[in-house]
């Protein structure tokens, strides 16, 4: 439910418009392709994914001798769904250590939502019944720590922390001793998120992992990106940076309420050949989702 409620103005948007070209069009023909087209890439789904899904389009249609446009709808969900899963091998599931800490490293770009959703795994954990601390990892912006001390508050785990401006590397020092010493079963780590500066964010990364890697052997389990999706095509953007400066394990696709794009999900997916593990659907505690394709993608019909 929650999942068709976060899609609304994507689902809208994008449904609307492929209904109104099935009325229109009636018989599949070239420019009723091209005009999907046209609709596909406004719902940023990205260029290339658009192509390879027309072409596989083209090709049922044959295949199955379809004539009528209303028959194409269901053959656009099955493809968007088979081009999404064919992406790569690695799996939107978790890599969550039974019975050992899992640590869980979040980066990105200021704004795009990290603290919110480091807040609502937090709880999302808890409720699970797991033992979770959060680690203040973010020095830099003023009100970060602050800000994550609230969500700590309202989700009922510690915050790891230091003063601000202090050595994000020595923050995560102090989290991982203080996550082995009350055998927590997660940690989950903020990071500066400022991209003006490649190399520095760059550094900053691989220093805070290396303090993490050699700490608990394997770890960080999951590194994850946090995008803000109504940022369309500069999400994309923002993977490649990511991408360069660390190892990204996953993404966190935030504001997907808030947006008609959210075929980025798809874009991100296959052109960047990173899953995507939550989206976020909204402000509250409650408001993440596990991201599962098929109910994404029909979703966005239903
Ligand atoms: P950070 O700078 O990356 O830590 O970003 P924040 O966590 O502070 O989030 C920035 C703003 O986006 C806040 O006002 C959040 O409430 C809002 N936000 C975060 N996730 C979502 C979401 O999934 N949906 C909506 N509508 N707002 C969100």
């Amino acid at each position: 439910e929650k999942f068709k409620q976060g899609l609304t103005k994507t689902r809208n948007s994008f449904s609307e418009k492929v209904n109104d070209l099935v009325a229109r069009y009636r018989e599949v023909d070239e420019d009723f392709f091209e005009e999907l087209e046209d609709v596909m890439i406004q719902a940023d789904i990205g260029v290339e994914t658009v192509m390879e899904l027309i072409d596989k389009l083209k090709f049922e249609v044959k295949r199955r001798n379809i004539k009528d446009t209303s028959e194409v709808q269901s053959v656009i969900s099955e493809k968007l769904v088979e081009i999404y899963e064919s992406g790569e091998e690695s799996s939107a599931e978790m890599n969550i250590q039974e019975d050992a800490l899992t640590v869980v490293l979040f980066v990105g770009v200021n704004g795009v939502g990290k603290t919110t959703t480091i807040g609502k795994l937090a709880h999302k954990y808890k409720a699970e019944g797991k033992k979770v601390l959060l680690a203040a990892g973010d020095t830099f912006r003023a009100g970060a720590i602050e800000q994550l001390e609230v969500w700590g508050e309202r989700v009922g785990v510690e915050v790891i922390k230091q003063g601000a401006g202090s050595d994000p590397a020595a923050v995560m020092y102090d989290a991982v001793q203080a996550a082995k010493s009350r055998k927590a079963d997660i940690l989950l780590c903020d990071t500066a998120g400022r991209l003006q500066n490649k190399v520095n964010l760059m550094k900053e990364l691989e220093k805070v992992k290396k303090v993490i890697e050699r700490e608990i052997p394997g770890a960080p389990h999951e590194v994850l990106l946090v995008l803000d999706a109504t940022t369309g095509q500069n999400a994309l953007m923002q993977t490649k940076t990511f991408k360069e400066a660390t190892d990204v394990s996953g993404i966190v696709l935030t504001k997907l309420d808030g947006t008609a794009k959210g075929g980025i999900v798809i874009a991100i997916r296959n052109e960047l050949g990173i899953p995507v593990k939550f989206v976020g659907l909204g402000e509250q505690m409650d408001d993440l989702q596990e991201f599962d394709s098929e109910q994404f993608v029909y979703g966005l019909f239903a």
